[in-house]
């Protein structure tokens, strides 16, 4: 038996789920308090590399449950970036941007003040949240501190409805003309995507709008799964889409899927039910060549 001394919690737990999933972990063995740490006791040729790269991890909160708005984390690293103040945290809410979807805003508070969270960046496996109006303020928070983080909700729940609308959109078009998405973006309410869909007119935008509307008052439940990447590399809906362009280390492949309408690898937040979006609306479509077509579209009623 090794025994390995745990100083930080993120550690701990890291140490705790790998120590599960290999059945060696017997729970924490004599707390002695060695410089504020913990002491493991493990059988020989534990993954201690494993766990050191594993506590450099965030944790991804929001891939589990997309409608967490606030949690608690600690600050595991920080740094100064192009003049602003910046911290990783051992896990989070906040959605770094990416797949078309903006990254997150809102509030990160220690035990002195509630500062603004005003980007939050993926750099290899952390998640980076920048804190805006610190410039030249002397901020007490350090690594290994408490902190308490707050969503703006508002702005996260309006990209999660027209997440899910650009989805709808994406699984008509499929469906119903057999063109595949070339590209796309979003804001909070509206968002535009790109097909490879020679025969778009006029009265076709507008017999789509009609069908992702039904596909709303449908109401199809909309789950995400984690699959090995093998097992996904069979799902032919996957193949269709840009799953091969997935990095080669990648061992896993998060799926999200509108049951019965469209099934993509995906890593970001979604609503429950397409019934959330409400109401969608073709509000321009532009020719972008002979082949590609671009259709924008808005959630919610008009306000005009
Ligand atoms: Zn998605």
């Amino acid at each position: 038996m090794n025994r390995v001394l745990v100083r930080s919690p993120a550690w701990q737990r890291v140490a705790r789920r790998i120590g599960r999933e290999a059945g060696w972990y017997r729970g924490l063995i004599s707390p002695s308090r060695i410089g504020g740490g913990f002491s493991f006791v493990t059988p020989p040729g534990v993954e201690l590399a494993r766990m050191r790269n594993e506590e450099k991890m965030t944790e991804l909160l929001y891939y589990d449950d997309a409608y967490l708005r606030e949690f608690d984390a600690t600050v595991a690293a920080m740094q100064k970036k192009d003049g602003m103040l910046r911290v990783a945290l051992d896990r989070t809410a906040f959605y770094p941007g990416g797949g078309g979807q903006p990254n997150d805003i809102g509030w990160l508070t220690t035990a002195s003040r509630r500062l603004s969270v005003s980007k939050a960046k993926r750099e290899g496996d952390q998640v980076w949240h920048t804190l805006s109006g610190t410039d030249g303020e002397s901020i007490s928070i350090a690594r290994g501190q408490k902190v308490h983080a707050e969503l703006d909700w508002t702005r996260r729940y309006a990209l999660m409805r027209t997440h899910t609308a650009m989805h709808i959109l994406c699984g008509v078009v499929w469906r119903d003309y057999g063109a595949s998405v070339t590209g796309g973006n979003m804001e909070p309410g509206k968002g535009r995507m790109d097909f490879a869909f020679a025969a778009m007119s006029r009265e076709l935008v507008t017999e789509i709008e009609e069908k992702c509307n039904a596909e709303i008052a449908a109401a199809r439940p909309v789950t995400s799964r984690v699959l090995p990447r093998q097992e996904a590399f069979q799902i032919p809906d996957l193949i269709r889409t840009k799953i091969n362009l997935l990095p080669k280390q990648i061992p896993q492949v998060r799926t999200v899927e509108l049951e019965g309408l469209d099934l993509q690898a995906d890593g970001g937040t979604h609503t429950r039910n397409t019934s959330e979006v409400e109401k969608m609306r073709v509000v321009d479509y532009r020719s972008k060549g002979a082949i590609n077509k671009r259709i924008y579209v808005e959630i919610g009623e008009s306000e005009g």
